[in-house]
């Protein structure tokens, strides 16, 4: 059986090694340069940055990991992929065939499976099943045409967003901690991390910066470099070294859905008539994994996991 999966992060990769270990014939398609989504690292001149998740949350689903040999070793209460946190994706995509670098635009229905197209309208070819592992806004635009029931339950899914700032200097700050979080009263930032400390990272004055959901909602909009300034003053506050020189290095990053959190109460979404399905974490509630400590919770990597792999057990029976 042929079967095409949109999106390369946790939950698409899930669900594809589930389908290929089933004997289906599996094409990855992934936007993005390679597979992470929101779990990925951002390569910079200045060093490597997780500026998205920053780890895994403890708990038994993380023996579900030990097959694919990932390393990781525990900091600041959770564990981190080493030597970055785009281990986790890269191991997950191991032996499967993931085109990085093509957004699927548009899904059909055809005689014999459902067709997809790519931008400026590529055919990107006809497959009996296809599993949409967006985030939900995304996956709703996808779905739209080809399977509109999913596409409204995924509408339902609600967001809270993340400025991410990615700031580095040629020399140590004067910050005792490695790892701040909830930050200083006042102040917008969520978590913030020296990457340097972190288990198998190169040297170097590197720092995540992560604001509050409610920060990040009220400066959605704005220019990037400001919002990074902004952090980088956060910063400084809340680790006591008062106002910070200039950053040798400094970019900021918007995850418009970096939390699902209000997810449905679903592990995966399924129009068995078109052979489309959908997963992602906005479509696995565990509430007993929440993770309070970043962004105030919502649900993550576990849930995305189960999530795809549930989407792939139902594509396949
Ligand atoms: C700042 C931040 C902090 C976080 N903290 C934590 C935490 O502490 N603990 C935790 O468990 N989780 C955390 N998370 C959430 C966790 O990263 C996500 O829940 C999980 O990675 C979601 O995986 P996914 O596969 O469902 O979605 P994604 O990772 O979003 O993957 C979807 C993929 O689909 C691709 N895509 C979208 N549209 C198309 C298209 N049209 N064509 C082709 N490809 C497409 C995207 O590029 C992306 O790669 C955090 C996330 C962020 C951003």
């Amino acid at each position: 059986m042929r079967i095409a999966v949109i999106g390369a992060g946790v939950a698409g990769l899930a669900c594809a090694a589930e389908l290929t270990a089933g004997g289906a014939e599996v094409t990855v398609f992934e936007k993005s340069r390679g597979p992470g989504g929101r779990t990925s690292t951002r390569r910079t001149e200045a060093g490597a940055f997780d500026h998205g998740c920053p780890g895994l949350v403890h708990g038994a689903w993380l023996l579900e990991l030990a097959p694919l040999g990932l390393e990781h070793a525990e900091f600041a209460g959770r564990e981190v992929p080493v030597p970055a946190m785009s281990a986790l994706c890269r191991a997950l995509a191991a032996g499967l065939d993931v085109r990085a670098g093509v957004r699927v635009e548009r899904i059909s229905r055809e005689e014999g499976g459902a067709g997809l197209l790519g931008e400026d309208g590529a055919a990107l070819g006809i497959f009996e099943r296809v599993a949409v592992t967006a985030p939900a806004p995304q996956a709703a635009e996808l779905l739209a045409d080809a399977a509109p029931d999913l596409a409204a339950r995924a509408l339902e899914v609600e967001y809270a967003p993340c400025w991410a700032a990615m700031a580095a200097w040629d020399a140590p700050l004067a910050i005792a901690e490695d790892h701040l979080a909830d930050g200083a009263p006042g102040t917008p930032l969520a978590w913030a991390v020296r990457e340097s400390a972190k288990p198998g990272r190169a040297p170097g004055e590197r720092w995540t910066i992560q604001a509050g959901p409610g920060w990040s909602l009220g400066r959605l909009d704005d220019e990037p470099r400001a919002v990074a300034l902004d952090l980088v003053a956060a910063l400084g506050v809340a680790g006591h070294a008062g106002p910070l020189p200039a950053p040798t290095f400094l970019a900021a990053h918007r995850w418009r859905y970096a939390r699902a959190v209000a997810p449905l109460a679903a592990p995966c979404l399924v129009d068995e008539e078109a052979g489309i399905g959908a997963a992602g974490d906005w479509c696995a509630p565990r509430p007993e994994l929440g993770d309070p400590g970043v962004l105030q919770g919502g649900a993550g990597v576990p849930e995305a996991l189960h999530s795809g792999r549930a989407l792939a057990r139902a594509l396949l029976s």
